[in-house]
This record gives C-alpha cells, structure tokens and sequence, in this order.
C-alpha cells in the first residue's frame, strides 16, 4: 500500500498540471490499497493564503479527487498538514542535525553570497559548491557559538557530506535510473533568524512532512528532479528511510507544428477555473487525466478508464500534449453515456455553482428537464453526444423551458426560411388547431393545403427529416417551437412541452 502526497503552495490558483499530479498520485494509493494526503506548502511568508487548504479540498473534491487525509484541519492522525502549523516540528529536527554537526549556522549576509555567485559565474569557485568557498561552513565551534551570543542574524545551512562534484545515482519510477552530476551545495534549512519562529525552507520541510507523514511514494513534477540528490541526503543524514520517486513531465501545448509548456500567464485552459465554470463532468476530466498519464486509458469508456490502473511503466518521460478537443470528446461520449436521470442531478450540481438561473429553473421543472433530455436519447438508438459541457445545456436545451425561450420568433423571422410571413403565420394557426395525436400526420396535409407538393410515400417513412417542400413547413414548426432550424424530432420536442405551450407558441406566431 503505498502513501502519495499532493503538496501544493498556496500561490493562489490551482493549475491543471497540479490537477493531473494529484490525480496521478491520488490514483497510485487509492489502487494499491493506500493513502493519499494532501499538504498546504506555506512557508513561503509571502505566500501564505488564508484558507488555501480549504480552498484546495474544495478543488480537489469538485473533481471528484479529494485526499483520504489532510487538507481541512484535523482532518487524519499526521498532521497538522499545513506547514505554517508544524514549525516546531521543523526546528527540532535542525536542532538535531546542529547537534550532530549535520548543519551548521550561517551568519553571511547578501553583499557576501552575491559575491559568491558572482565568483561561481566567473568560474572562479569552479563547482559551484557554496560550502567551500564560504567560511561560515570551516567556523571554529567557539566563534560560531559567540556569534550566536552576539545576536548576529544567521541562517542554518545543511552540511553536504561529500566532495563534490558527485554523481549521484538513483532510482525514478518513470525514468527508472537517474544518474546526474550533484553540484551540491551547502542548502540552507532554515530562513532568516530574524523571523520568530524561523521558517524552514521548502528543501528540509517536505523531507521532514514526507517522513512524519509516512509517504512512501513522492509524485511530484519534473522540475524538481534536479534537487532529488540534496533530497536524498537530507533523508539520509535525518536518519529516514527515503520514499520512491516518480517526477511528471510537465502538460505541452501544440503551438504551430511544435510544443511548448502549458503557460499559467498565457493559456486559459492551465487554471482549472476554466474547467469547473464550463462544466466538464468531473468524471470527464478524471478520465482525461488519466489518459494523458496511460494514453491507453484514453480510448476507452469512462467506466473503464477510471477502474483501470494508472501505471508509472506506462508513462513516457516526455510531457504528454493537453489536447482540448480530445477532452471535449471524452466529455461528448460521457455525457451521452448518462441516463436522463443521472445527467439531470449532475447538470444540476453544476448549475448550482455556476448558473443559478439555470439551477432555479431546473430545480422548478423537474420533469420537463428529465422529459428534454429524453429528447436526446430515442429509443432503440444511440444518445445524441449532443452536450459536451454542461454550459452547452443552455443553448441545446434551453428552449425546453418558457423563462429561457424567450420571444417566440415572429413570422418575418430569418429562421423560417424565407416562407413569406402572411404564410407562416397561417400555418402555425392551422397546426395550432390540430390536435396532438394528429399532428404529425397532419403536416403533410398542411403542407398540400398550402401548396407545397409532397411525396407522400417518403414523407410517411420520416416526416421529419424528409427535405421536400413540406419540410419548409416543418421548419416553421420547429422554428415556432424550438427557436432553431435543427433540433431533437420535433414529434418528441412537441411532446416534451405538452400541448398547452405547443399552442401557446404557435399562436404566439399566427398573431
Ligand atoms: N510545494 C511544492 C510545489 O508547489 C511541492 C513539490 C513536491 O511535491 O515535493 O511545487
């Protein structure tokens, strides 16, 4: 059973590509039988964000992927799970690593280490290795400890234990084995002394959380490969088994014939803001996500997809594309899959948050709802994967409903194709008078009466769909009672609104 994590810092938003890595993490513990966390990173003072872990609950949960454990305070038996709560915890482990002569204080000031980077840039400290160039790492015990008694202000740096450079070799489970130059550097553990209590960095924090959390597998994004090796050291000198890692590459865009990073600044689709208030089936994105991970998981049912194993071995070491069409379909063929019942509770939930209007209008007309829908899921043949998005409802459906119709269109209407007005309002009249269990036996008789010519034989077969002149006078219909020229058979829609609004909306036409 392996414990994942989700680590996000609160910088305000949740992108897509922290969707998809706690997706994925989420999914490898929830498979093997685990635990999946989730921990505020907000050390970061400048970062810190009231409710941030009520906030990423909230997002997680409204795609169907809230954590087992963390998150809402006292929400598990390992927390705190904000980070800003475990500062204690944090300063006894660099006590510990002081005592031991692991870590050391650092009273350098900025003018001091610019001037160090500027002689790494200059190549001058060849390897880029702080702790040999600084002096504070060789301080005689006795000097570090009157200093300390000065006051002066100090940072707490890791003692790196090796000469460097070094290679370093371990193991990821997407690249399996990693070997890369280490050009450590003596990192700093804990920030300024001047803050009371000193924050530690986000380097010493999540190793310490990652261990007290009993984290077994660390799924986190690419770019934090390059600090695995410091990682792996700090674990070793704190005395702690390290967790396996598996780092995501990062979401691509198609941008022309090549790729590039999803952009937070440029892309609306990188905040998932884009796809909560669109209304993607949280199921949807769910199977997205995991197809962009196992792209075999992508051409199959949602059903199956989200049963299946999300596998590390399946996964390539390139960024997977984000392609928004591919979703839209996924969203297509789920919602298609949803019976009239399902879709009406799911519809509404979104609703909720994101069209009140719609909600109130749903909530009041329950039955047209279920009986629209139906509209779109005929008997003996496949649902029409006519929404793909819950925002589509409005302009698919709408018409459904007398407070979002609106006017009815009037006879000189665009819409009616051009039939002269005097024309279509005497056709609307006469289907107007008709009763409703002829109405459509009737409109090849209508369409005679006004002079249009029908072939009966092919008009019996599907008088809906046949393209004669009489369709001409099935469009006014449709036109009166839908607003468009296409829409789910007309027999069906006018039976979904019932007589009494089939006739009201033709007379509203014939005047
Ligand atoms: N707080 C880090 C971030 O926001 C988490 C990195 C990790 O998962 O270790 O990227």
């Amino acid at each position: 059973a392996e414990v994942t994590r989700f680590a996000p810092s609160p910088t305000g938003h949740l992108h897509i590509g922290g969707l998809y890595t706690a997706a994925v993490a989420r999914a490898l513990a929830r498979q093997s039988g685990g635990t999946h966390v989730l921990r505020v990173e907000d050390t970061d003072r400048s970062r810190q964000v009231a409710g941030a872990a009520e906030e990423f609950s909230r997002l997680l949960g409204a795609f169907g992927l809230a954590p087992d454990e963390g998150g809402v305070a006292g929400d598990g038996a390992w927390g705190p799970y904000l980070q800003s709560e475990r500062r204690e915890v944090y300063l006894s482990h660099v006590r510990d690593l002081l005592r031991r002569d692991r870590a050391y204080p650092c009273f350098c000031g900025k003018e001091l280490l610019a001037r160090s980077a500027e002689e790494q840039r200059a190549g001058r400290s060849p390897l880029g290795y702080y702790g040999r160039w600084a002096p504070c790492r060789t301080l005689a015990p006795e000097e570090a400890a009157r200093r300390l008694a000065a006051g002066e202000p100090y940072v707490v740096r890791f003692r790196c234990p090796y000469e460097f450079p070094g290679r370093v070799r371990f193991t990821d489970r997407i690249r399996a084995s990693v070997t890369m130059q280490d050009n450590g550097n003596d990192i700093v553990l804990l920030k300024s002394s001047q803050e009371e209590p000193p924050l530690p960095t986000y380097h010493f924090a999540h190793v310490v959380d990652d261990h007290l959390m009993r984290v077994t597998l660390v799924v986190r994004g690419e770019e934090w490969l390059s600090s695995t090796p410091v990682h792996l050291q700090l674990h070793t000198a704190l005395g702690f088994e390290p967790p396996a890692y598996a780092h995501l590459a990062p979401l691509m865009k198609a941008e022309g014939p090549s790729r590039r990073k999803l952009s937070k600044r440029k892309d609306p689709e990188a905040s998932v803001d884009y796809y909560l208030s669109a209304g993607y089936p949280p199921a949807a994105v769910q199977h997205y996500l995991r197809g962009l991970a196992n792209i075999r998981l992508m051409d199959v049912p949602t059903a199956e997809a989200l049963a299946s194993e999300v596998r590390l071995d399946g996964m390539r070491p390139s960024g997977p594309l984000l392609d928004l069409p591919k979703l839209h379909s996924l969203s297509r063929e789920f919602i298609a899959s949803l019976t009239p019942g399902e879709l009406y509770a799911q519809l509404l939930a979104w609703a909720e948050e994101y069209d009140p209007e719609l909600a109130s209008v749903l909530g009041r007309h329950e039955d047209l709802a279920l009986a629209a829908v139906a509209t779109g899921r005929p008997e003996g043949a496949p649902a029409r994967k006519d929404l793909e998005r819950w925002s589509c409802f409005r302009d698919r459906y709408g018409f459904f409903f007398t407070e979002l119709f609106g006017p009815v269109p009037a006879p000189g209407d665009d819409r009616y194709g051009g039939l002269a007005p005097e024309l279509v309002r005497r056709i609307a009249a006469d289907f107007a008078a008709v009763s409703p269990d002829r109405w459509f036996a009737r409109l090849g008789e209508l369409a005679v009466r006004h002079g249009f010519a029908p072939d009966t034989a092919s008009w019996r077969r599907d008088p809906d769909r046949w393209a004669g002149p009489p369709r001409q006078v099935a469009n006014v219909v449709r036109v009166a009672l839908t607003g468009a020229t296409r829409s789910p058979d007309l027999a069906a829609v006018a039976g979904a609104l019932g007589r009494d609004e089939v006739v009201r909306r033709l007379t509203a036409v014939a005047g």
